[in-house]
């Protein structure tokens, strides 16, 4: 399973009602940071999920507001006395960036590797859990993100009998090797389960929406995307600035077929978000504003 906990949700600053946008996910008490602008660590230690665990940051860009909180959040989990290595992902050229803000943070218990991403770049995050990007369309290199939780094959104990496969040989079959044996041989496929679905999650903001962002997102569990702009009137705002609307970010939702969708980078100048929720809605009504402290879990599905 997969824990999802919104901190912020404005774009450009906070104000006094919203942090700035971020994300952190849990999974297997491992948690991943997507974005880090200006006072992310404020509504994380409301959360009381803690910074030592921090494996993983996804950066999305290098625009302000959603870089200039790494600093302090490095130095929570420094604090919080992590020693194991921490990786940082960001789009090409974020290298140097990071390297800057280190400056003021330059002694920390543990490893920070950073890892510049190219478009349609994939990742391993942990043993079953995959990423990909896709670079956005923003003035600046933007990477939008899916993570992928595989979900094990069923094994299926009464084949493996059937098949008189000794006991010892069953984890190498649960792990997808052929086995063979004094009596004969088998296969993974003939004791485990078709594929099962497993966890997915889509995080995009600070680009326009692109075709390929359907299909990096495509069936995802939970998207969140940047709305910006509520009022259609903002329009060529949101052209003009690589952003989108909330009809834009549900459009992408309906089209790549998501099961759910939180809004968030909202303009500070967007002070009521709820007032142009249905132009989300009409298009795609599994839509939620997002807020800081919005909250979800992502499981497996029950009857697979
Ligand atoms: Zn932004
Ligand atoms: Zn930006």
């Amino acid at each position: 399973m997969i824990d999802v906990l919104l901190l912020g949700t404005s774009g450009m600053h906070p104000t006094s009602d919203r942090w700035l946008s971020s994300v952190l996910l849990r999974c297997d008490g491992d948690l991943i940071l997507f974005d880090c602008g200006e006072g992310t660590q404020i509504p994380w230690r409301r959360s009381h999920w803690g910074f030592r665990r921090l494996t993983t940051i996804c950066l999305s860009h290098w625009h302000a507001d959603h870089i200039v909180g790494l600093p302090g959040v490095l130095f929570s989990v420094a604090n919080a006395r992590r020693t194991e290595p921490v990786t940082l992902y960001g789009p090409r050229g974020v290298a140097p960036i990071v390297a800057g803000l280190r400056v003021i943070v330059p002694d920390l218990p543990f490893d920070l590797n950073v890892i510049e991403l190219d478009d349609g770049d994939a990742f391993t995050l942990a043993a079953a859990m995959t990423g990909h990007v896709l670079l956005g369309q923003h003035g600046l290199p933007s990477l939008a993100y899916r993570l992928d939780l595989a979900r094990a094959r069923r094994f299926d104990r009464d084949r493996a009998e059937a098949l008189q496969v000794p006991r010892r040989h069953w984890r190498n079959l649960q792990h997808g090797q052929d086995v063979t044996w004094d009596k004969g041989s088998a296969t993974p496929n003939d004791v485990l389960s078709p594929p099962r679905r497993g966890i997915s999650f889509g995080f995009v903001t600070d680009t326009r929406p692109l075709p390929g962002h359907v299909s990096l997102v495509h069936d995802v569990d939970l998207l969140i995307c940047e709305g910006t702009y509520g009022d259609p009137g903002d329009n060529h705002k949101a052209n003009e600035r690589g952003h989108m609307t909330f009809a834009e970010a549900a459009t992408l939702a309906r089209d790549a077929r998501v099961r759910a969708l939180w809004l968030t980078h909202f303009s500070p100048a967007l002070q009521d978000p709820s007032a142009w929720l249905p132009e989300a809605t009409a298009r795609f009504s599994p839509t939620t504003l997002g807020y800081s402290g919005l909250t979800t879990r992502l499981s497996f599905a029950a009857d697979e």
